[in-house]
């Protein structure tokens, strides 16, 4: 029997999570259906409900669900409860089962998709909301030397090295907060986990973040590149933009459902533009 998975989101119409996993599923050999589903902004848990009932296995949640994905879970994993969001269900023996595999997405994508290393290296992620919180506890286990975080908001981002210290200490990762006109030094890898490209905003960061082939990921993805990645380029950075990310995160939750592994390199490579 074919089994049901989808991804929730209000709006969803602009999800490319269907066509990747349908990508996957082709490549694995895996007898799946997955779709959009649109939930009432009010709607969420009767939407989950309803898929429960209806026999899904599973689904990934996007915007503005993931918060209240992580409530509705009966059940959460570590890099879910660090995160404080979900965005991979499982329903399973009478469970919800809650988990996030957009900051191992991105780690795959810098290590392996970018061949860039974390540990040893100094890291600056820019914003502190969802994206930024779920990137942390994956971020410090790869053992960087150091992670910055930066925000327009400075006790947002203080209150995420609060919330990390313990856990960046246990793996001898040093962790700071900053504004973006007090970022100090430059650094290896600098990721824009702010919402600012959406409005084609860069955040005023000093120029010289940009250490010796230094990479620049903006977890954003679009035809074009952004504006934080036309910067990073000017000041002589490799950029990247936020596909390779979430193509990983849906291989992950892939592997998490079905047990196997895609190869993602053939799907990032037939969805470039
Ligand atoms: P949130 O709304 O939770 O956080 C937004 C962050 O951006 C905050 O730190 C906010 O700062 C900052 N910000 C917003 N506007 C500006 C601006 N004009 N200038 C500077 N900083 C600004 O959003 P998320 O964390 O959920 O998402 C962030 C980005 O990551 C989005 O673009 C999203 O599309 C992308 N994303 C990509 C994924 C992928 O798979 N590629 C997965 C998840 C997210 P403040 O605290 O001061 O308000």
């Amino acid at each position: 029997m074919t089994d049901k998975y989808c991804v929730i989101g209000h709006p969803v119409a602009h999800s490319k999570s269907p066509e990747i996993h349908a990508a996957y599923a082709a490549q694995t050999g895996q007898d799946i259906r997955y779709e959009r589903c649109l939930a009432p902004l009010d709607g969420f848990a009767e939407t989950v409900q309803r898929l429960v009932a209806e026999g899904y296995r599973g689904a990934n949640v996007t915007v503005p669900f993931k918060l209240e994905a992580a409530r509705l879970a009966t059940r959460l994993n570590e890099r879910a409860r660090a995160a404080g969001a979900v965005n991979t269900l499982v329903f399973a023996h009478g469970e919800i089962v809650g988990d996030n595999t957009d900051g191992p997405g991105l780690m795959a994508d810098i290590t392996r998709n970018a061949g860039v290393p974390i540990r040893g290296r100094r890291v600056l992620l820019l914003g502190a909301g969802g994206a930024a919180r779920g990137a942390l506890l994956p971020f410090v286990q790869e053992a960087p030397r150091e992670i910055v975080i930066a925000n327009r908001t400075v006790p947002t981002a203080e209150a995420l090295v609060h919330d990390f210290a313990q856990v960046a200490g246990r793996h001898g990762v040093r962790l700071g907060a900053a504004g973006f006109d007090t970022v100090d030094g430059s650094f290896d890898i600098v990721v824009n986990a702010t919402s600012s490209s959406l409005a084609g905003d860069l955040p005023p960061v000093p120029p010289g973040i940009f250490g010796p082939g230094a990479l620049a990921l903006d977890m954003m993805y679009g035809n074009q590149p952004t504006v934080f990645m036309d910067f990073a380029a000017r000041h002589g950075a490799a950029v990247r933009d936020g596909l390779g990310m979430l193509v990983e995160q849906a291989a992950e939750a892939f592997a998490i459902w079905r047990g196997v592994r895609p190869d993602t390199a053939q799907v990032l490579r037939a969805m470039r533009p």
